[in-house]
């Protein structure tokens, strides 16, 4: 199966917010909502100060504790990415509460977040914010081709910056959005090695398994009642029938007295 990804070169990123908007304008979104967040960070110890920028949005992660936490199917993972499909999101925010990266927000009681353009890209076309981006440091493609360019940039990178890399090819079973850093992770306020959060754990290795034991309980529950049930009405009818057999008799005997 084809899985697709975002490239997101923060070594060419500058910063101007035109993906903000078009993401914005393209998907309608409310005023006030937006999928993706710029800001300005400056690292290193003075003299040697370096600037840099946040680009925080989806990564799609492919372990995403999102899908996984989600109870009602809204979000769900299709070609690599991580859609959303907020008609069926009943706003338990569950999501918002797993997310490592803290991407999904309730907006008007439902989970709110980037699906990755899905209805464009299913068109034909580009995502709004690949189209839009004027220093090409965004991408959309194949995963194995967005992949082969990351690495290509970031020993580019390297030249300038020695600590440049590939950030999203493992972690968290490798990212949808595979980024080109600086600088490592940490500099740039991204967790090396991203974790699922432990209430997630808890909540796959002990709540899931009991509510599918109470499921099996219930299955069971429901077929026992059924066969007991069975057996009662076989009884009932069995009864019926000795009682208007014994009353058909009754009926009968005084002829017959009559007669003698
Ligand atoms: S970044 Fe958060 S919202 Fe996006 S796929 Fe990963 S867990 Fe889900
Ligand atoms: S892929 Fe689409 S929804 Fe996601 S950030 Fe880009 S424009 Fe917005
Ligand atoms: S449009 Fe491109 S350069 Fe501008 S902020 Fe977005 S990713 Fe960065």
């Amino acid at each position: 199966m084809t899985t697709y990804a975002f490239l997101l070169d923060l070594g060419r990123c500058i910063g101007c917010q035109a993906c903000v908007a078009a993401c914005k304008t393209g998907n309608e979104l409310s005023p006030g909502v937006q999928y993706i967040h710029i800001s300005e960070q400056t690292r290193g110890v003075f003299p040697a100060l370096q600037s840099s920028i946040k680009n925080h949005r989806c990564y799609h992660c492919a372990d995403a504790a999102c899908v996984a936490v989600c109870p009602t199917g809204a979000l769900y993972k299709e070609d690599g990415l991580t859609r959303l499909d907020a008609s069926q999101c009943s706003g338990c925010a569950y999501c918002v509460d797993a997310c490592p990266f803290n991407v999904p927000q309730l907006v008007n009681g439902r989970s709110n977040k980037c699906d990755g353009c899905a209805e464009v890209v299913k068109a034909g076309g580009q995502p709004w914010c690949v189209k839009t981006c004027p220093s090409n440091a965004l991408m959309y493609g194949e995963r194995e081709t967005i992949m082969a360019e990351a690495h290509r940039r970031a020993e580019a990178l390297r030249v300038r910056y020695p600590h440049a890399q590939v950030y999203g090819e493992t972690q968290l079973g490798g990212l949808g959005v595979v980024m080109v850093l600086p600088d490592q992770p940490e500099q740039l306020d991204l967790p090396a090695n991203p974790q699922i959060p432990a209430v997630l754990n808890t909540w796959q290795n002990v709540v899931q398994p009991a509510s599918v034991g109470l499921l099996g309980f219930s299955l069971a529950f429901t077929g026992l009642a059924a066969i007991i049930a069975r057996r009662n009405h076989k009884q009932e009818v069995a009864h019926l029938h000795v009682q208007n057999s014994a009353e058909e008799t009754a009926a009968v005997q005084p002829d017959h007295a009559n007669e003698t």
